[in-house]
């Protein structure tokens, strides 16, 4: 991390509370809100590195943050956007007459941060100067489990005050401007500490002492997430590709992935450190409850119904089973790779009560199909089988002798025409709790099976940490 001037302010308050007091003492700052999306690509780049160089350029510069940059994650079950779907905001304080040099300074480090020749990258960014109007905070809320269109993105630019930018294709915009009207203050947020690589290792296998991380991991288990698959073992800190990320720590607060980052052996040289606050680990995009009959294409969301019909196994190991609410009926998918979560589906039987949480797939014979990212299972029915009773002479067990023929003890003989199969309730091996899939196959947005409740709030010190993360370097 580039040097930077000792702390100057240690944010002990909300950052509403401080953003308010700021520009009350002083009426010609702003605070100023930059989006960025899709600067990445299959061919390297990465929309965080993009706000981590931005972010740390202005810091540089004297400018002061508002907060940590966010990296927001939209709707997951839209097929065109790569990795996860993160669009990205920072906030800063920023004097009226020097508002146009951080627009230029925010285009520059976009442009040369993005894989231009890329195809399917279309780099955005967003500008606002203030408060966060509300309309943008419902269009932000809506691009967490919607489709949305550009046109719609550029009313509510207009509305909201904004400017976007699109340097290429147009599709940018929306994350651009969804990422700004993010509701990371109130609504529930978690950290993310990444550390990026220098540009000459790009590429080439990313080298961490993976032992270190398993100690990290027990270490700092109940404060971070995501660091390790548990069934498989395998370490989920570092990702693969082309990308310029080292390694991504999620955890609870600041001081939790600071904290866990430190445990973490590098073997290779870093280029920088950035903190994010973040939706990941909140369930952000499953949160809209909506009927079987309004199911539109990639939407995410929960429904609430009954299964309809026995779970099927698909060669491959993915399950189907249809599921009816008051409006009509689904098919829920549920893949071989969501593990614990798929054996769960394999357990149901007709007449469960259960809320699938997931995104609109397709259509399959006038029915959506929703891909389950989470299961709750509500109700369970009772599980009757049909077996043969006991023989009343000897005790035996007996078998049928053939449809029509009654049965006949297979200890003494002794047969009985009249007698039928009896039903005999089983014991269910599905509880009543909510399924979620390994870490390895969750979703970027996927609320652990842990989470604390107190990540709803937290007391952003944002240059304090930013720095604490710089010394580590
Ligand atoms: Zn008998």
């Amino acid at each position: 991390m580039p040097n930077v001037s000792k702390i100057e302010h240690s944010y002990s308050e909300e950052r509403r509370a401080k953003v308010t007091l700021l520009t009350k003492q002083r009426p010609d700052i702003r605070e100023f809100h930059i989006g960025i999306d899709d600067t990445d690509s299959e061919m390297g780049g990465c929309t965080t590195y993009t706000a981590a160089v931005l972010f740390q350029e202005l810091f540089n510069r004297g400018f002061k943050p508002s907060d940590f940059p966010w990296l927001v994650r939209l709707n997951p079950n839209i097929p065109w956007k790569t990795r996860g779907n993160g669009a990205l905001a920072i906030h800063f304080f920023v004097d009226e007459e020097r508002i146009e040099e951080v627009q230029r300074i925010a285009m520059e480090t976009v442009e040369n941060t993005t894989v231009a020749s890329a195809r399917g990258t279309d780099p955005a960014v967003a500008f606002l100067r203030g408060q966060v109007p509300r309309a943008l905070r419902e269009y932000s809320a809506r691009a967490l489990h919607d489709v949305l269109s550009v046109r719609e993105a550029r009313t509510i630019a207009r509305s909201a005050g904004a400017e976007v930018h699109a340097l290429a294709g147009v599709r940018g915009m929306i994350g651009s401007l969804a990422a700004i009207g993010a509701d990371l203050d109130f609504a529930a947020h978690t950290f993310e500490i990444i550390a990026y690589r220098i540009k000459e290792n790009l590429g080439s296998p990313r080298r961490i002492d993976h032992e270190s991380v398993k100690v990290m991991n027990a270490k700092h288990d109940a404060r971070t997430f995501n660091n390790l698959d548990p069934e498989s073992g395998r370490v989920l800190v570092s990702p693969h590709g082309l990308d310029p990320v080292l390694l991504g720590i999620r955890g609870y607060s600041p001081d939790d992935v600071l904290a866990a980052f430190k445990e973490v052996q590098l073997c290779e040289e870093i280029e920088r450190i950035m903190i994010f606050r973040t939706n990941q680990g909140t369930d952000a995009h499953l949160g809209k409850m909506r009927r079987a009959v309004d199911l539109k294409p990639h939407q995410s969301g929960v429904i609430t119904g009954r299964v309809e019909d026995m779970p099927r196994v698909l060669r491959g190991g993915h399950v189907i089973f249809g599921l009816k609410d008051d409006s009509g009926s689904i098919d829920c998918a549920v893949y071989r790779p969501t593990g614990s979560l798929a054996m769960a589906a394999r357990d149901l039987l007709p007449g469960d009560r259960v809320r699938a949480f997931g995104g609109v797939r397709g259509w399959r014979e006038g029915r959506p199909t929703v891909n389950v990212e989470k299961l709750d299972v509500l109700h369970l029915v009772e599980k009757v089988e049909d077996v043969n009773p006991m023989c009343g002479k000897c005790g035996g067990r007996c078998e049928s002798m053939g449809r029509g023929q009654g049965l006949r003890c297979k200890k003494c003989g002794q047969r009985i025409e009249t007698a039928s199969k009896i039903q005999v309730r089983q014991q269910r091996q599905l509880q009543q709790t909510v399924y979620i899939p390994p870490p390895r196959a969750r979703r970027h947005l996927t609320m652990p099976d842990s989470t604390p409740r107190n990540i709803f709030q937290h007391i952003s010190r944002v240059e304090e940490f930013q720095l604490r993360a710089g010394d580590y370097n």
